[in-house]
């Protein structure tokens, strides 16, 4: 677990910062990480929420730094494959970094009640943000990012991890506008090149057609989500749409993608080899 980096510019306080409810920073055994407390903390935003629970901007006290910090509540928590789950993200958040192109996550420490990811603060918002803000990029914005999110995923498959869930909502663009890949929740560690697995996960829109048809599948399902990002960012729309989750799974199986004549010829050549089935095939990476 490497140390809280001190080389953050401060950011403006919220006006509207309230203090974080701090439990009683009494730990769980298995569960204590490091030497944290919930105490070392100020809350000062919520950034976003996900499946188990929110994300907030903070700032680490004794240092004076700005961290986002995933809080899970342990009332939500409750199998063995939940935990499991959980741990499987810390242990590739910290498998996979530190990465230019990657949150860095730098602890984790739990009290009574919750779970918490301290991570790298990004601060430029998801980049389904800013997509729906400018309904589509050019050509230039769009290369800059899919070579960011290539990086990434360079850096991501290189550990033996695959992500499982590359889409807009988990890539947060930073200060000086890079793309970082967060959320490692969906994600499985020993998949190496030519390795496969078969759990049907990930966002249904994203997903590769051997994942939806439950086959076995390679780290190729990424680059697959590299490609429908790429249309999404320069059409704003997605190549596989349906009233719901079956109809885009259909889709996703029987549909070539449209490409309108207008669309950058690189760019559609691009896009269909990236997400071509034979690259698992017979690449399988
Ligand atoms: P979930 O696994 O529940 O989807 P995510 O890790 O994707 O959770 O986080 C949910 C949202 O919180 C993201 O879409 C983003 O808006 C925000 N967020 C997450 N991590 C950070 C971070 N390190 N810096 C800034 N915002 C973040
Ligand atoms: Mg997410």
């Amino acid at each position: 677990m490497g140390p809280l980096p001190g080389d953050y510019s401060p950011i403006p306080e919220d006006s509207q910062a309230e203090e974080m409810t701090v439990e009683e920073a009494e730990t769980t055994q298995e569960l204590q990480f490091s030497s944290f407390t919930a105490k070392d903390f100020r809350r000062i935003k919520v950034l976003g929420r996900g499946s188990f629970g929110k994300v907030l901007l903070v700032e680490y006290l004794p240092a004076n730094i700005y961290c986002a910090i995933k809080v899970l509540k342990k009332d939500n928590i409750d199998s063995t494959d939940d935990i499991e789950h959980i741990l499987t993200e810390k242990q590739i958040g910290q498998l996979v970094n530190p990465h230019s192109f990657i949150v860095d996550l730098y602890a984790t420490f739990s009290t009574k009640n919750q779970l918490f990811f301290i991570m790298e603060f990004v601060a430029g918002g998801s980049l389904r943000t800013h997509l729906m803000r400018s309904k589509h990029f050019d050509l230039q914005t769009t290369k800059f990012y899919a070579a960011c999110i290539t990086l990434g995923l360079e850096g991501i498959h290189s550990k033996d991890v695959i992500h499982r869930d590359l889409k807009p909502g988990n890539l947060l663009m930073d200060q000086d506008g890079y793309i970082k890949i967060a959320d490692f929740g969906m994600s499985k560690t020993g998949i190496g090149y030519g390795d496969r697995t078969n759990t049907m996960v990930g966002s249904p829109a994203y997903m590769a057609p051997e994942v939806v048809m439950e086959e076995e599948y390679s780290r190729a399902v990424d680059w697959w989500a590299l490609g429908v990002i790429v249309y999404e960012m320069l059409l704003g729309t997605r190549p596989f749409t349906g009233y719901d989750r079956d109809f885009i799974y259909d889709s996703i199986v029987e549909d070539e993608p449209h490409y309108p004549s207008s669309l950058d010829s690189a760019a559609v050549s691009f896009i269909s080899q990236v997400s071509s089935a034979e690259l698992s095939v017979y690449y399988n990476h």
